[in-house]
Parts: C-alpha cells; sequence; structure tokens
C-alpha cells in the first residue's frame, strides 16, 4: 500500500439540485485551494458527488485535513487508503478485500455497507460485483471474530468505500465531520456587529457558513484602565473567523463620543438602545457603501435587557437593511458550544471594555418603543454622529494565506 494522499471530500447534495450546482462546485473547489494554499496539490478530480483531492506528499496530509474541516459545504472527509493498479493477471479482489479489512477492522458498528465506484470502466469487475465480493469478504471475517454486525444497504452505521479510478484505487470508511453548510462566498455580502463577546462572533460564523462574505464593525471602547480597550479582542476574533471566508475588513469605530452625547442629552433608561441605534446606522453605511445586503447581530431573544421583543423591535424599526439575528433563538449554553468549537471562546472570555462603566444605564429601560426612541434621539444631531463615525473610522484587511491568518494593512478613511 502506498502511504495516502488522497483526501476524498463529501458535500451535502442539497445544493447540487438546482441550476446553481456548477457555481457551488466552483466555488467549492476555489475554497480547497485557497484552504490548502501552500500545500501542493496534485490534483483534484471529482468522480460523481464527491471530489478527491491529491496530495503531492503525502506528509502533509494532516495538515491539509485540519485546515479542510473550516470550509464550508463540506459534510465529510475522509484519508483513503490507496491500492496500485493491480497488473494484468493479478487478483484485484484480494489487495481491495485485504485494504477494506484494514479500513474497518478497528471502528465499532453495528451495521455496514459496502459501497463501490467504477469510473474505470476498464477494470474487470463492475460495481456491483465489488460489492458483493467485498461486503461478503467482510461480513464471514466479522463473523469469525465473534462481533455481531449485519448488512444494512438502506442506513449503514457504517461505510465503506470503494473507488475504482483511472488511477489507483481508493478505499475508505473513516469519515471525518466537516462543519456541512454552504461553499465559502457564495451568498453576497453582509456587515457583521461584532462586539468582541461570544455572541457576534458566534452569529457571524453561522452566516459564513451559509456562504455569506462578512465584512466586521467594531466600536471600541478606551476601558476603564489602559490596555483594556476592546480592540485587541475584535482583532483577535477576526482573525480566527477569517479562516472561513479567506479575506475579511475589520472596520474600528470609536464608540466614546456617541456615547457621551447620547449619555449627556437622553435619558438613561435608553442609552444601551440608542446605542444599539447608531451602532446599526453606522453598519448599514458600510454596508451599503460596500455592497452589503444586510447586518448581521448576535442578539439572543430575552439574553439581556436590549433584547426583549420590544426593544428588538424598538432598535430596529430604524433599519433600511435586513437585520441578521442567527442566534435569535438560541440558549447561552448552544452559543457557547459552538464558540468553542470554532476556537472563539477564549478569545471573548478576555477581559475587555467596549463601554465605560460610566456611560453604561443602570436600570434599562425592557419595554421601549419606537416612538419613546425616535423622540429621544430628537435631542441628537443623529446624522452628524453618523457621519463623524463614517469620517473617522479606520479600517484593517485581514486575510488567510499559506494556512495563516494575518493582518495585512491599516489606513484611516474618510471613505470606508
Ligand atoms: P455579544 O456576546 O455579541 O456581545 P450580548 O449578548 O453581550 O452580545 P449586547 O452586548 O447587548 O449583547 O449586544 C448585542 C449585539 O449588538 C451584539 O451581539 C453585537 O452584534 C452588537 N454590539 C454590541 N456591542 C457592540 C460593539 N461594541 N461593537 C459592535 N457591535 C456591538
Ligand atoms: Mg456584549
Amino acid at each position: 500500500m502506498m502511504p495516502s494522499s488522497h483526501i476524498v471530500v463529501h458535500y451535502h447534495e442539497l445544493w447540487l439540485k438546482g441550476g446553481n450546482r456548477r457555481f457551488f462546485l466552483h466555488k467549492l473547489r476555489e475554497a480547497l485551494r485557497r484552504a490548502l494554499d501552500g500545500i501542493a496539490i496534485s490534483r483534484i478530480s471529482r468522480p460523481a458527488d464527491r471530489l478527491i483531492v491529491e496530495i503531492a506528499d503525502a506528509t502533509h496530509v494532516e495538515e491539509g485535513l485540519q485546515r479542510l474541516t473550516r470550509v464550508s459545504g463540506i459534510s465529510h472527509l475522509a484519508v483513503a487508503r490507496v491500492l496500485r493498479r493491480p497488473s494484468l493477471g493479478d487478483d484485484p479482489l484480494h489487495a481491495l478485500c485485504d485494504a477494506a479489512w484494514q479500513e474497518i477492522c478497528n471502528e465499532q458498528f453495528a451495521t455496514f455497507a459496502v459501497r463501490a465506484r467504477r469510473s474505470d470502466k476498464g477494470f474487470p469487475l463492475n460495481a456491483m460485483a465489488i460489492e458483493r465480493e467485498v461486503g461478503g469478504y467482510l461480513f464471514d471475517k466479522l463473523q469469525a471474530e465473534g462481533r455481531q454486525v449485519r448488512v444494512d444497504l438502506k442506513a449503514p452505521a457504517l461505510t465503506c468505500r470503494i473507488e475504482i479510478t483511472r488511477g489507483p484505487l481508493l478505499v475508505y470508511a473513516r469519515r471525518i465531520l466537516g462543519p456541512g453548510g454552504l461553499p465559502p462566498n457564495t451568498a453576497g455580502r453582509l456587515v457583521c456587529l461584532l462586539s468582541g463577546g461570544f455572541d457576534s462572533a458566534v452569529a457571524a460564523y453561522k452566516m459564513m457558513k451559509r456562504g455569506a462574505h462578512l465584512s466586521f464593525v467594531h466600536f471600541w471602547g478606551g476601558g476603564a484602565a489602559p490596555g483594556e480597550s476592546s480592540i485587541h479582542v475584535a482583532r483577535q476574533l477576526v482573525e480566527r473567523l477569517v479562516p472561513w471566508q479567506f479575506t475579511a475588513k475589520l472596520y474600528l469605530v470609536s464608540f466614546e463620543p456617541l456615547q457621551r452625547e447620547i449619555a449627556a442629552q437622553t435619558p438613561e433608561a435608553f442609552r444601551t438602545l440608542l446605542y444599539r441605534r447608531l451602532m446599526l446606522r453606522v453598519a448599514e453605511r458600510i454596508a451599503q457603501r460596500s455592497g452589503g445586503k444586510g447586518v448581521i447581530t448576535g442578539d439572543s431573544l430575552g439574553q439581556v435587557a436590549s433584547q426583549t421583543l420590544q426593544n428588538l423591535q424598538a432598535v430596529g424599526s430604524i433599519a433600511k437593511l435586513p437585520l441578521y439575528r442567527p442566534l435569535i433563538g438560541d440558549d447561552k449554553l448552544e452559543i457557547q458550544e459552538i464558540a468553542r468549537r470554532i476556537g472563539t471562546h477564549d478569545i471573548s472570555e478576555q477581559p475587555f471594555h467596549d463601554c465605560c462603566p460610566v456611560f453604561q444605564s443602570k436600570s434599562p429601560a425592557l419595554f421601549a418603543t419606537a416612538d419613546a426612541l425616535d423622540a429621544a434621539e430628537a435631542a441628537l444631531d443623529v446624522a452628524s454622529l453618523v457621519d463623524r463615525s463614517i469620517r473617522t473610522l479606520s479600517v484593517e484587511r485581514y486575510r488567510y494565506t499559506q494556512g495563516k491568518s494575518e493582518r495585512v494593512a491599516s489606513k484611516h478613511t474618510a471613505t470606508a
């Protein structure tokens, strides 16, 4: 057996049904190449409904696998055992049966099936014959070991797959779970309000996983003590999230001038809600300039005072673009579990301040109305507050190359 250099990529078939099939497959291939940037690929082939990535140097397979677990659109991955083509006169079944046995003998399962696919019609056995012969061989051997297993062709717990390609023969059964979702950068652009907390980072992940490409907007505060600014948390989060979409912009907006104005001019109970409204307006301006089709927030129903249905409605009433709240029905525990899985949890857990305590509201309103917030905003020059934010924000660009996230450049901009 040769050292394995073949990674099999399975994708959900749902998105293959419509006329977008070619587009999605093209995007998935592109994502595979970008995710594996720096690892030489001999070729990517597509026998039927899967992709096979041939890594030039087998010692890079582990690293490649790690990276591919962050490519959305992949339902699961496998590393195939690779057999040389049998030479004329050899029994091709013998080697296949042996490899299949090696592949499954240490796995635990109650039901199994063998599935074969033959894209090389010159191979002496057809797919059905291979399935029957290898399946029978495995069954006998399992029985001989006293294991209670049966063949189940409809919903097997373990499927041993055999690919007869024009090149080598591939055998694999052990599956590594992929993230699912749709291939990156297939849905269009959105702007995400990224706070530094657990929720908005997870909300961002959920939308990227469905193919959206995000720009991040963070409102930073100076913190109560030097060095406590929230900027470093936002930066680390974007670095952690950028592999899912390969490039990202982070817009950094100074929060304090807005807070100072709101705190001075409006009722204390409305502060948080008015902060949110201004954040939304700034995010929308950025979205409009960058082709964004909506704004994402990490709101979760009832989690904090600003997230009652009344307050969500009162804040959101000024929105012109659709607001996406992918966590609205999720519990904190579910959100934190995803945060751990994608690696944002420990970043969000660090201490930071995006809002100086003097600007926080001590008794926030639970049931505001849009009218009440509109009336409170009459004391503010909302347009110029938004303008100033746009004028003074800074933009940072991030990218994921050679398996690493990096910040590319930062600059001040008046045009967003
Ligand atoms: P998170 O865990 O994302 O901070 P949260 O449950 O703590 O959310 P809030 O702090 O009330 O709730 O924020 C609600 C949403 O408003 C956030 O999920 C985020 O989308 C947005 N948001 C809040 N603060 C900021 C900020 N400083 N910069 C950008 N967006 C923010
Ligand atoms: Mg928060």
